[in-house]
C-alpha cells in the first residue's frame, strides 16, 4: 500500500502551495543522501518525498490525485519506473534549487560534484540543468607547408561533428518538453554504497538515465532519437599564425561538438602538422636550403637563382667559396611566433661532382690536375699533407 502524498509531507489536504514547497525542503533536506550516507532508510524517504512533492505542487497532478488517488497519477513512478504517466509541466524544480541555494548563502557555481551544496547548489546546478551536458571536444589535424607557416596563414576548414537537431532546434523532442528524471528525481546523480574491509564507500556517479541533466526529454524527436544532436559538417575558419610547429595546436573554444539537447558545444583543438618541403630543410625559424654548384664556379664566382619561400631570387657565388659554406639570405625564413620578423634562409654550398663526364672534359680536368697552382700543397694548407705530418708527429 502506498503512503498518502499529504501524509509523506505532513501537510493538511487543504495546504497552500507555499506551506507545501516549505514541507518539500525541509523533508528534502533531511533525507537528503549526502547528509544520510549509506542509509536506505532515507534514501527512500527522499524518494517519496520528491515524488510526493511532484505531484502536490503541480495543479493538474494535485487534482487528479485528489480525485483517484495514485492511480490518477501513475503510482508506477514509486518504483523509478513509468514517470511518462505524468502529465506535462512537471514541478518547478528550479525555484525549489533556487531556494534551497538561498538557504545556503547563495554560493553557487560550484562544480564539483557530490557535495551536499552542489546537489542543489543553486547556480551550478541550474545552469546545469539549463546547459545540460556539454559537448566532447574535437581533434583535427591540420597539415601545413612550410610557406603558410613561414607567414601564416587563414584556412577554412570542413569538420564533420555533432550540430544541433534541425527537427527539434536541438532540444531532443518533439514538443521541447521534458520532465524531471525518474531515476534520480531531478539531482541528476546516483549513489552506490560499497563495502570494503576498510569501512563502507559511497559512490557518487552522474544518473544513467539522465546523464546528470536531471531531466528528460518527452516526445523525443524521431531525427535524432531525443539526443538533440545529429552528426554535421561545418566550416570552420582558423587563423594560423606564423612561426607555429609540428604538434603545436590550436584550441577553438566552443568549436567542438554540440552538447546534447542544447549542452554547450565541446572545443576544437586543431593540431599543426608541418608537411616536408621539396627545398627546404626547417632550423627553428630558419631554413636551409642545399646548392650544389661547380667546382669552377666556386673557384671563379659566379650568380645564382635560388628559391626562397617567396619565390626565387638571384644571389651571388663569391670568388674562391669553400665547400659546406653557409650564405645567408636575411629574412627569407619563418616567422617569428612570438615577436616580430623572419628568421633567414641559409644556402648551403656544396661543389658539384659530375659522374660521367665527357672525354672532352676529362682531358681538360687532366691538364688542370698538372697545373701546380691547382694543388693544396701548393697553397700550404693541403690537407693531406698535414695530415701525413700530424701521423709522424704521433708515431715519431
Ligand atoms: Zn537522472
Ligand atoms: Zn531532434
Amino acid at each position: 500500500m502506498k503512503k498518502d502524498y499529504y501524509e509523506i509531507l505532513g501537510v493538511g489536504r487543504s495546504a497552500d502551495k507555499d506551506e507545501i514547497k516549505k514541507a518539500y525542503r525541509k523533508l528534502a533536506l533531511k533525507y537528503h543522501p549526502d547528509k544520510n550516507p549509506d542509509n536506505k532508510d532515507a534514501e527512500d524517504h527522499f524518494k517519496e518525498v520528491n515524488e510526493a512533492y511532484e505531484v502536490l505542487s503541480n495543479d493538474d497532478k494535485r487534482r487528479r490525485y485528489d480525485q483517484f488517488g495514485h492511480a490518477g497519477v501513475g503510482s508506477s513512478a514509486a518504483s523509478g519506473g513509468g514517470a511518462g504517466a505524468y502529465g506535462a509541466g512537471g514541478a518547478d524544480f528550479s525555484d525549489i534549487f533556487s531556494a534551497f541555494n538561498d538557504m545556503f548563502g547563495g554560493a553557487g557555481g560550484g562544480r564539483g560534484r557530490g557535495g551536499f551544496e552542489d546537489a542543489f547548489g543553486g547556480g551550478g546546478r541550474r545552469s546545469r540543468a539549463s546547459a545540460g551536458i556539454q559537448g566532447t571536444d574535437l581533434k583535427i589535424r591540420l597539415k601545413l607547408t612550410l610557406e603558410e607557416i613561414a607567414k601564416g596563414v587563414e584556412k577554412t576548414l570542413k569538420i564533420k561533428k555533432q550540430v544541433p537537431c534541425k527537427e527539434c532546434n536541438g532540444s531532443g523532442s518533439k514538443t521541447g518538453a521534458t520532465e524531471t528524471c525518474p531515476t534520480c528525481h531531478g539531482t541528476g546523480e546516483v549513489r552506490q554504497a560499497s563495502k570494503t574491509m576498510f569501512g563502507q564507500f559511497v559512490n557518487i556517479a552522474a544518473c544513467p538515465s539522465c546523464g546528470g541533466e536531471g531531466r528528460i526529454v518527452k516526445d523525443r524527436c524521431p531525427a535524432c532519437y531525443g539526443e538533440g544532436i545529429k552528426q554535421g559538417e561545418v566550416r570552420v575558419k582558423v587563423t594560423v599564425p606564423a612561426g607555429v610547429q609540428d604538434n603545436n595546436y590550436l584550441t577553438l573554444r566552443g568549436q567542438g561538438n554540440s552538447g546534447p539537447r542544447g549542452g554547450a558545444a565541446g572545443d576544437l583543438v586543431v593540431v599543426i602538422e608541418e608537411k616536408p618541403h621539396e627545398f627546404f630543410v626547417r632550423n627553428g625559424d630558419d631554413v636551409i636550403y642545399s646548392l650544389a654548384v661547380s667546382f669552377p664556379d666556386l673557384v671563379l664566382g659566379t650568380k645564382v637563382e635560388v628559391p626562397t619561400l617567396d619565390g626565387a631570387i638571384k644571389m651571388t657565388i663569391p670568388p674562391s667559396t669553400q665547400p659546406e659554406t653557409m650564405l645567408r639570405i636575411t629574412g627569407h625564413g619563418i616567422g617569428h611566433l612570438r615577436g616580430s620578423g623572419r628568421g633567414d634562409q641559409y644556402v648551403k654550398v656544396n661543389v658539384f661532382v659530375p659522374k660521367d663526364l665527357a672525354q672532352s672534359d676529362k682531358e681538360l680536368l687532366k691538364g688542370l690536375r698538372k697545373s701546380p697552382g691547382i694543388s693544396p700543397e701548393a697553397h700550404g694548407t693541403g690537407t693531406e699533407k698535414s695530415f701525413f705530418e700530424k701521423m709522424k708527429d704521433i708515431i715519431g
